[in-house]
């Protein structure tokens, strides 16, 4: 120990053969100049079918500030960064990605917001070249949709590339949900937080591993996970119906039977019985959204997040 605060890298790598070592050398040049800290680099290998693993051991073996994991399979970019998280030793983590997307030359600035005080220091990209347009207007839609629903607020644009404090880390280590997003699960956290605003490069090398189907599959479940309006959304379509179709109904069977008007025998035997069954289907979807409730229940208790999230005490002093 010589005193100095240690900061984890946390590196989520998924077939970077091409870039791990460019990222490295980029990586250690700016380590380099920012003394005053320990670091340890945590290269979380997500099941990579390329070189991947030996490039990641044959660094390891000349530094030995490198820690590696190596997954059995891919488990996807949200579960390695919460492996990384749940290893990490520093004072604070800096998640960052393998393909030179998040800017290395940052890593100062983010550490040097941590020193003035933030516990969360968020990368937010400015702009991203190279990004389709379909990928564009899904983000901003999802970022709408979500903000609009759920239960913490998402910054758009922000991403995971971030530092989180101590206190963060060990408390995103208490998180039990399998389903989850790291940068949601870190927003729901709270603590004080800073923004850096940055151009994210285009992809150094290889393709971009979200492609439009995997992101979709992400983006509904973090719905799944943050809201329960898709739920209850039946619910209320079922209410609606029977709401309608049962004024509807009313109005024909006490216009026919009870006051004998024209009006109610223009309506054919058919129509009458097209009215009931819609109204039963209103009442199943209203069933559906009754039972929603109580899956929401289910829901809330099944994560098990920590019922509250505490800064600082001083009961241990
Ligand atoms: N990644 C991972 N597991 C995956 C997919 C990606 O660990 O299943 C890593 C990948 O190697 C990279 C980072 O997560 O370091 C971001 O991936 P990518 O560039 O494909 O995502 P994008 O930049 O499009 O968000
Ligand atoms: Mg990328």
């Amino acid at each position: 120990m010589n005193g100095k605060r240690t900061i984890s890298l946390i590196v989520p790598i998924y077939n970077e053969e091409k870039n791990i070592n460019n990222f490295y050398q980029a990586l250690t040049v700016i380590l380099a100049n920012s003394a005053g800290f320990d670091y340890e680099m945590i290269f979380v290998n997500d099941g990579s079918a390329d070189q991947s693993a030996a490039l990641i051991e044959q660094l390891a073996r000349a530094d030995d500030r490198i820690k590696y994991l190596e997954f059995s399979r891919n488990f996807g970019k949200e579960i390695a960064t919460t492996a990384g998280l749940n290893n990490a030793r520093g004072d604070a983590a800096i998640m960052i990605d393998a393909d030179l997307q998040h800017p290395v030359e940052l890593i100062p600035e983010f550490i040097a917001k941590w020193q003035s005080g933030a516990e969360v220091v968020v990368g937010v990209r400015k702009t991203n070249q190279g990004e389709g347009l379909v990928k564009k207007i899904g983000s901003g839609l999802f970022y709408n949709i979500i903000n609009r629903i759920a239960e913490v607020k998402i910054i758009p644009q922000a991403t995971d590339f971030r530092l989180i404090d101590r206190a963060v880390i060990d408390e995103f280590n208490r998180f039990t949900e399998n389903n989850r997003m790291t940068r949601a699960l870190i927003d729901w956290l709270g603590f004080k937080r800073d923004y850096i605003y940055f151009n994210a490069n285009p992809r150094r090398d290889g393709k971009a591993k979200y492609g439009f189907w995997k992101l979709f599959r992400l983006a509904v479940s973090s719905f799944v996970s943050l809201s329960l309006l898709p739920l209850k959304l039946a619910g209320y379509l079922g209410m609606l119906i029977v709401f309608f179709s049962g004024v509807l109904g009313l109005y024909i069977l006490v216009g026919k039977y009870i006051f004998h008007l024209n009006y109610a025998s223009s309506f054919s035997g058919p129509a009458q019985l097209a009215i009931l069954i819609i109204f039963l289907v209103g009442i199943i979807l209203m069933s559906l959204g009754l039972i929603a409730l109580y899956i929401a229940d289910i829901h809330g208790q099944v994560a098990y997040r920590p019922l509250y999230v505490i800064r600082k005490n001083n009961f241990f002093d």
